[in-house]
C-alpha cells in the first residue's frame, strides 16, 4: 500500500478537506485492501477485483473511493444510505468480504486520549490517525449476493420507453400491461415531482 499520509492528502484535496471522516474512510479502506491481499487497489488490473457497498454518503465514503478507486461510475461502489459508518468490501475474485463498522467505543476511546484538547473535530482527526484497527473498528465475514445487473462490465443492451421514448438500460425498465415503461410513465417513486 502506498504511505497512509499520501493517502490521506489524496483524499482530502479528492474531498476539499482532510476531516475526521475521511480519515476513517481511509483507514477503513486500508484495512480492507490488507484482509484481501490487494496491495495496490487503483491499479489497471485491480480494479476489477474489489466491490463496495457504504453505508453512509458522508465524508468516509470520498476516503474509502480515493483508496480503493471503486466509484459509482465502475459500478463497483454503491452508496446505501443506512446512516451507519460501515463498508463492506468484497473481492469479486475470492467472494470474499468484509464488513466493517466503526467500533461503538472508538469516540470516547479517541477523547480519552487527548483529554487537554477541547476542539471534538481536532481530537477524532489526530486520534484516527493513531489508534489501532482493533480500537477503531469491528470486522465481520459476510456474504454478499450481486444481482448480474449491478455488475461492472461492457453498458447492457438498451431498451426505450413506449410512452415517452427515453432510452432504458435493460434490467431497469418496467413492464405494465405488456408495455415497456420508464419508472416516470409506470407511477413509480421519483425523487423529483414533475411540475408539468
Ligand atoms: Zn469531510
Ligand atoms: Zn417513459
Amino acid at each position: 500500500m502506498e504511505e497512509i499520509k499520501s493517502l490521506y492528502k489524496k483524499a482530502g484535496e479528492f474531498h476539499g478537506s482532510v476531516c475526521a471522516g475521511i480519515i476513517l474512510g481511509v483507514r477503513m479502506a486500508c484495512l480492507a485492501c490488507r484482509m484481501h491481499g490487494i496491495n495496490d487497489p487503483n491499479s489497471p488490473e485491480n480494479r476489477k477485483q474489489l466491490m463496495t457497498w457504504v453505508e453512509i454518503d458522508r465524508c468516509a465514503t470520498d476516503g474509502i473511493q480515493s483508496v480503493t478507486g471503486c466509484s459509482p461510475g465502475r459500478r463497483t461502489l454503491k452508496v446505501m444510505n443506512y446512516g451507519i459508518m460501515a463498508a463492506t468490501f468484497l473481492n469479486l475474485f475470492s467472494q470474499k468480504a468484509f464488513r466493517i463498522s466503526v467500533h461503538p467505543d472508538s469516540r470516547n476511546k479517541a477523547k480519552a486520549l487527548f483529554p487537554e484538547l477541547t476542539d471534538s473535530n481536532h481530537i477524532y482527526i489526530e486520534a484516527y490517525k493513531q489508534m489501532t484497527d482493533d480500537d477503531l473498528f469491528v470486522v465481520e465475514e459476510v456474504r454478499v449476493e450481486v444481482p448480474e445487473r449491478e455488475m461492472p462490465g461492457p453498458p447492457p443492451k438498451r431498451t426505450a420507453c413506449s410512452i415517452c421514448r427515453e432510452e432504458i438500460h435493460m434490467g431497469c425498465e418496467i413492464i405494465k400491461e405488456d408495455k415497456t415503461l420508464c419508472r416516470r410513465c409506470a407511477d413509480m417513486p421519483l425523487y423529483y415531482t414533475p411540475l408539468k
